[in-house]
């Protein structure tokens, strides 16, 4: 298992967001989608967790299973609704099975459980410490490039994202498709000192009003003029490769800005991801 600020200094870096499936079917739609992913080179694969424990177990087991392949992981772990002794349970569990990577994240209620408990961290930053506490993680933290929705102001964010990056190893953005945002993100953490490697996120668009919903909920935007384009296309065919395209032209110009690596939510499914591979201009990096 590879840490990941050991890849990232190796150039830049291709990888995958998995979420842990619910049903059979699901699971089986993901080990077919790695099946195919895996041809790809992947740098690492990241395994979300349900915010308050919901995916505990499913993540657990979808990190150990995506490991046994011989790929890289990074799990997610978020401070809402947990004990301190519970986040250092499945620290531990992590490093004891060695794992070398952790995205260290606040949560977000879950819609059908808006009342969890805050939890005893209260930051994603005090995860970021407990972590190094624990194990010699390579960790990681969630960045925002058009500021998180409970921010006061974009000042007091970007002071937070700041305050975080400083002690993580990389960060990994929410997915975005302005370029501009991700550099005047870059741009404001390198004039409050910050030059830690953000990794950019970025989603092939399958379904956009599903996507424009995401983005809502996370602060996110899809821009109007290609909300037209999508709403414009002819058929869910089209809206794929509207998706890819525009994926695909982001991601380019994201590495020719120096971006350290290109995160992709590949939604458990294969078939945009492998066609925004294909046309990106990527050396192999492997974790
Ligand atoms: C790459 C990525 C992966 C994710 N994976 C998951 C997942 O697996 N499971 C899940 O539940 N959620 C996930 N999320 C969502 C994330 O948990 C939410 O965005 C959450 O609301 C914030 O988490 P954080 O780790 O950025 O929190 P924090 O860094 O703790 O803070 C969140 C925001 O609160 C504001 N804030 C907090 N404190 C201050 C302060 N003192 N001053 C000013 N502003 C402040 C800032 O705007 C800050 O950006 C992910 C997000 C990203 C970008």
């Amino acid at each position: 298992m590879t840490a990941i600020d050991a890849l990232l200094a190796e150039g830049p870096t291709f990888s995958i967001e998995a979420f842990p499936p619910k049903t059979e079917r699901g699971r089986a739609n993901l080990r077919a989608a790695l099946d195919r992913l895996q041809r790809l080179d992947l740098s690492f694969v990241s395994v979300t967790y349900g915010a308050g424990g919901s995916t505990r177990e499913r993540t657990g087991e979808g990190v150990e299973e995506i490991s046994a392949r011989g790929l890289t992981v990074m799990p997610h772990l978020t401070c809402i609704g947990h004990r301190r002794e519970e986040l250092v349970a499945l620290l531990e569990r992590y490093r004891d099975a060695g794992q070398r990577n952790v995205l260290a994240l606040h949560g977000d209620p879950p819609r059908d459980d808006p009342d969890l408990p805050p939890g005893d961290l209260r930051r994603a930053i005090e995860l970021v410490h407990l972590a190094r506490e624990v194990g010699d993680f390579s960790v990681g933290v969630a960045a925002h490039p058009e500021g998180h929705p409970k921010a006061p102001d974009r000042a007091s964010d970007r002071r937070h994202q700041a305050e975080k990056l400083r002690v993580a190893d990389f960060g990994v953005t929410q997915f975005f498709f302005r370029l501009e945002d991700y550099l005047r993100l870059r741009d404001d953490l390198a004039a409050l000192g910050v030059d830690t490697p953000i990794i950019p996120g970025i989603i092939p668009v399958t379904d956009h009003r599903q996507t424009a919903r995401f983005a809502e909920l996370s602060g996110a935007s899809v821009p109007p003029e290609l909300m037209e384009r999508f709403d414009a296309a002819a058929d869910a065919e089209e809206v794929k490769r509207i998706g890819v395209d525009v994926a695909v032209d982001l991601g380019q110009r994201l590495l020719e800005a120096g971006a350290p690596g290109l995160h992709v939510y590949a939604l458990n499914r294969a078939e945009a991801t492998e066609q925004v591979r294909a046309a990106l201009p990527l050396d192999r990096r492997v974790g």
